[in-house]
């Protein structure tokens, strides 16, 4: 198994999450805007620094903008500026990127590639792989405990239903979140497949979840998984058919 977490909106949260990882030998992305519009505390530069030793680090819009709201200058405005800005931040390209609440359309997708971004992550869930598409990559679940309807409109929402139905049924019949996610990965632990989880520390602080996340990575790093970045997931497991 290769396992994979990505987390958005670089809250200061971030730290707490990245110290967890840090202490189970996972690794980790994080999607970070300069600021976040809707209002939401983002790190400073000092502590994005800091994670960068670490961890990925991503690019999220300038100010966590919702891109098909925009018109095409403002969204180039937004997907550039971002990467720009937190460039200079941390001294070194910034080759990820990672779509505002998911959202994004031809247009949009076509904005990021042209901004010279190497890959960019999407929200559909239930995928034991990198997907199909470099700037679509997919997740397998979002650390938090959704409800079964939220479940399923992803599910059906994003199509490849033969591939997806695995995870999606593992996750959708448990009784409790937490143990439907870990009976997910350990299905997977002796596989080459990829379990990628995200979330935002942001929503972990604000429902409590500290103590399942890290029973949860916990429970992960005992099945000694491969870990990786996203940007290192090309390495480990071939994006196909990338366009
Ligand atoms: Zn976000």
């Amino acid at each position: 198994m290769i396992f994979t977490t990505s987390w958005d909106d670089g809250h200061p949260c971030d730290e707490r999450l990245a110290a967890m990882l840090d202490h189970y030998g996972l690794a980790g992305t994080f999607y970070i805007p300069i600021k976040n519009q809707e209002g939401r505390q983002v790190m400073d530069a000092l502590a994005m620094r800091e994670l960068d030793r670490r961890f990925e680090i991503g690019s999220h819009t300038l100010d966590h903008a919702y891109l098909t709201k925009l018109t095409a200058e403002q969204c180039d405005f937004q997907i550039l500026a971002g990467k720009h800005q937190l460039e200079d931040i941390l001294g070194h390209n910034v080759g990820g990127f990672c779509y505002p609440g998911g959202k994004f359309n031809a247009d949009v997708r076509e904005s990021v590639i042209n901004a010279q971004f190497v890959y960019a992550r999407g929200i559909s869930n239930f995928w034991l792989n990198s997907g199909i598409d470099s700037f679509n990559i997919p997740t397998t679940i979002q650390f938090y405990p959704h409800s079964r309807q939220v479940l399923w409109r992803n599910f059906i929402k994003h199509g490849h239903y033969s591939e997806r139905f695995p995870a999606f049924k593992s996750v959708a019949v448990g009784m409790n979140w937490l143990s439907a996610m870990k009976n997910l990965v350990e299905a997977q632990s002796e596989t080459e497949r990829v379990i990628h989880i995200w979330g935002h520390s942001w929503e972990i602080e604000d429902n409590n979840l500290w103590s399942q996340l890290d029973d949860f990575l916990n429970f992960v790093s005992e099945l000694n998984p491969v870990t990786c970045r996203l940007d290192e997931l090309r390495s480990h497991n071939k994006w196909s058919n990338e366009k």
